[in-house]
């Protein structure tokens, strides 16, 4: 029975064999460097030429999605997506209080408010429960509208996001929402490579965001993706992300006030070769995930594993530990000893910005507040 703190600082130490041991390192293996002189020697390194549209098609054929708008980074592909969804000033979006500040920020952007319900201990993501009891308590439908009880604000998105790549229960939350027209945005910024059965996340909502930040499961330096199956919005978001300029040979015309939003060659050119090697870089993803899953069974702490219907990309991989005290030992000395651990982001529910939104029982996202560190995850 392992039942040391060190025991858990020793092992990830045999399974990253270096002095400093980070949460999540990006990898460059392929024709990363290639691509970039290929793309500089083309002249064309900001947003013209054939780099974007190219790595569009990549990560549209991968996931399955039917169209995919490249952009400057994952909040501005979330920002995009909640105003496509239909999202406007002084309106609420339901999400969970269980992500990195970014979702938060998008819908802040939008002079939108968030609302939080509670997301599920077996995914970390957003509860189709909790979701669905408090639509049943807090909502009234008028015009095929739904407006929150309380505040008398309409409920124009619900964003679920899925966390450190675990598929949330998506295809439920989706049911729901269609049954008080609400649309579903989804935070998939951390779930490249995720299913649920075989469909890849990002693609059973009506507009999702993805990120290729430095420290995501592929990344462009920055930059990010919407995803959509819907031609109209597809089109909407290369228009608003490219200034909103008419089409014309050499007149500027912009027909609404749009955003310089659209990813760099440069960024495009990196994402090209990752994406050539995403497959193999979630097969390691899943081998380190075993690695640690086969560790902790005779340990007396519980390692996440995503549950049996979906495949998580385990971009980082999470422990929970017994009590928030453990869980600040370790994190003290796994990170004075060179292996980096970090605890949850901390509540969104309860950032300055947003201690004033509406939130219902949140339960489990405390417990995993208290509890939970991810460990590192990089590929080695
Ligand atoms: C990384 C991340 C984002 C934002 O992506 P950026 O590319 O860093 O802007 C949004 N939501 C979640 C949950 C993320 O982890």
């Amino acid at each position: 029975m392992k039942n040391q703190l060190s025991d858990i600082i020793n092992f990830i130490k045999t399974l990253y064999a270096d002095d400093y041991i980070p949460l999540h390192r990006p990898v460059f293996k392929g024709n990363e460097k290639q691509y970039l002189v290929d793309c500089i020697d083309s002249n064309f390194v900001s947003t013209a030429g054939i780099q974007v549209e190219e790595f569009e098609k990549d990560v549209a054929l991968f996931t399955g999605s039917k169209y995919a708008v490249a952009v400057v980074n994952g909040t501005a592909a979330l920002q995009i997506s909640l105003q496509l969804a239909g999202v406007e000033h002084d309106e609420e979006v339901i999400t969970q209080a269980v992500s990195f500040i970014a979702t938060c920020n998008a819908i802040s952007y939008l002079g939108a408010r968030p609302v939080f319900v509670d997301v599920d201990l077996d995914t970390m993501g957003m509860s189709p429960g909790a979701l669905d009891s408090f639509l049943r308590k807090n909502s009234i439908i008028r015009n095929g509208r739904t407006y929150n009880k309380t505040t008398g604000k309409r409920f124009a998105a619900c964003c679920p996001m899925h966390t450190f790549g675990t598929p949330c229960r998506i295809r439920e939350i989706v049911e729901i929402c269609n049954n008080y027209g609400i649309p579903v945005v989804e935070d998939a910024a951390e779930s490249l490579g995720s299913f649920v059965e075989n469909q890849h996340v990002g693609t059973l909502g009506k507009l999702s965001a993805v990120s290729f930040n430095g420290n995501k499961i592929i990344t462009t330096g920055g930059g990010g993706m919407i995803l959509t199956e819907d031609q109209a919005l597809a089109t909407r978001a290369k228009h608003l992300t490219t200034t909103a300029k008419v089409p014309h040979p050499f007149m500027f015309v912009h027909d609404e006030v749009g955003y310089n939003f659209r990813l760099p060659s440069l960024n495009a050119s990196v994402g090209r070769a990752q994406m050539e090697k995403l497959d193999e870089i979630i097969r390691i993803k899943k081998f380190i995930h075993d690695k640690y899953s086969n560790f902790f069974k005779d340990a007396k702490w519980n390692f996440f594993t995503a549950p049996d219907n979906v495949t998580s990309n385990y971009w980082l991989n999470v422990l929970f530990l017994e009590s928030a005290a453990e869980r600040d030992a370790f994190l003290k000395q796994s990170n004075s000893d060179g292996v980096m651990t970090r605890p949850l982001w901390g509540l969104l529910s309860n950032q300055a910005m947003f201690q004033d939104c509406q939130r219902d029982d949140l339960s489990n996202s405390q417990w995993l507040e208290s509890h939970l560190v991810n460990i590192p995850s990089s590929v080695p």
